[in-house]
């Protein structure tokens, strides 16, 4: 496979934009690669500057469940367009977009629009903070809740709860109201609620999908709510991923745990920049200017972001059955794939929820951040590596969650198993 004009594009963009990317996990560090340069997407497919075609596994990292370029999407997005692209006033988008988004959950009365995921989780703790009138977070070690200064901890053991920044320019001062428990542990729950009186939330992706894609346990999550109503702590289920990805109607349709807050972007978007944040009417009450808590934005439910959120999730709500297909398709592939691994001598665990896929070459179940590191690193570079050459574009770390979209038949899938197949006997005979 030619892949001349990626690699010129990547020396080129590295002169002007830092590692050459605007978001750090497209550079494909992690698998020693140099990234792709996608000139067009259209259903499962993407197109590479040199004119390969890739079947995506990717999906923007989730947000096109239905593939690129849908056409209520594409239509959406273009008559929106021709009335302007932003106003800064209220428009009836935002209204229909709430009132749809609210219709799927059970835990949020009122839902307010940001313009990404960080955003709308980094508002989300505000108002948790301003509602409890507390300052300490509980987050889970693996979980990720986008970049914003106290969310940006992670590694550490379970003993030291109290956080250490993971980046050069957040202040030690910023995170130290950042307790670090363990995903699936309680007892490291328990742990953080002895050492402080003072948390106002615990924030976790119930089903966690920048680890790789690792659910929370039902159990647990069931003690963790318990936990929170017995310290008077609000829970943030964080399903900027999962929304819309793992189940229609968000993980408290799975666990049947209801969280306080609930954030959300990704797929809510369709593609367009578009994050959420939704609780009780008495929550969201606290918010400005309604209530004291600041939170604002310039371009917040943009009309055009707001066309494509509408189109997709109205698309979802016709279609609900959509879900089941995704997940049976998913669970081919890694089912496929695993037996494939298997009969070369790989031991691979396998995860699916809904349309969210995951996998590690790994000898035991994954459960949390730890188990998931344990996994061999070096045998998902090859995989990814040779499984691109072969036209299969997958996540380009073993720590990020696979996705299907409608566009990816089942015949893509067996073609996809039988590639993956070929790759592990070069890998093993290799
Ligand atoms: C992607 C993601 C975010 C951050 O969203 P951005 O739009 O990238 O800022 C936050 N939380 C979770 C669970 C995510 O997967």
């Amino acid at each position: 496979m030619n892949t001349e004009a990626s690699l010129k594009a990547f020396d080129e963009a590295q002169i002007f934009i830092p590692g050459g990317v605007n978001s750090p996990v497209r550079a494909f560090k992690s698998v020693g690669g140099t990234p792709i340069f996608i000139t067009e997407g259209k259903g499962a497919y993407l197109t590479d500057v040199d004119g390969n075609q890739y079947v995506d596994y990717v999906q923007s990292w989730g947000p096109l469940i239905f593939g690129h370029r849908d056409e209520a999407v594409e239509k959406a997005v273009i008559d929106a367009v021709k009335h302007g692209l932003s106003f800064g006033a209220p428009t009836l988008a935002e209204t229909e977009l709430a009132k749809l988004v609210v219709s799927f959950f059970d835990s949020i009365d009122k839902v307010r629009f940001v313009s990404s995921g960080t955003e709308a989780v980094m508002s989300a703790i505000r108002l948790a903070r301003g509602f409890t009138g507390r300052d300490d977070i509980v987050k889970f070690t693996g979980c990720y809740h986008g970049h914003s200064d106290s969310l940006l901890v992670e590694a550490g053991s379970g003993a030291a709860t109290f956080g250490n920044p993971s980046s050069p320019g957040v202040p030690a001062d910023f995170t130290k109201h950042t307790l670090l428990a363990e995903y699936n542990n309680i007892e490291s729950v328990k742990k953080c609620f002895n050492d402080s009186k003072d948390i106002a939330c615990v924030i976790i992706e119930p089903i966690a999908g920048n680890m790789g894609l690792v659910p929370a346990e039902k159990e647990f999550l069931h003690e963790l709510r318990k936990l929170c109503d017995e310290n008077k702590t609000l829970l943030i289920f964080d399903e900027v991923m999962s929304g819309f990805r793992a189940s229609i109607n968000g993980a408290e349709s799975i666990t049947g745990v209801k969280p306080d807050i609930l954030t959300l972007g990704k797929v809510i978007g369709g593609g367009m920049p578009v994050g959420a944040f939704g609780a009780s009417a008495e929550i969201m009450s606290q918010l400005s200017p309604e209530g004291p808590v600041y939170q604002a934005g310039t371009l917040s439910g943009n009309p055009v972001a707001m066309a494509a959120g509408f189109a997709a999730l109205s698309k979802l709500k016709r279609n609900m059955r959509v879900m089941a297909v995704l997940e049976a398709r998913a669970k081919r592939l890694v089912e496929g794939m695993k037996q494939e691994a298997l009969a070369c001598g790989i031991t691979m665990q396998t995860e699916v929820r809904g349309s969210m896929f995951g996998f590690f070459f790994n000898e035991s179940p994954v459960k949390n951040f730890a188990d998931a590191a344990a996994s061999d690193a070096k045998l998902f570079a090859s995989f990814h590596s040779a499984m691109l050459s072969e036209g299969y574009y997958f996540a380009c770390s073993l720590y990020e969650t696979g996705f299907i979209s409608t566009a990816i038949t089942d015949e893509i899938i067996e073609n996809t198993i039988q590639a993956s197949g070929r790759i592990f006997k070069e890998i093993t005979n290799g």
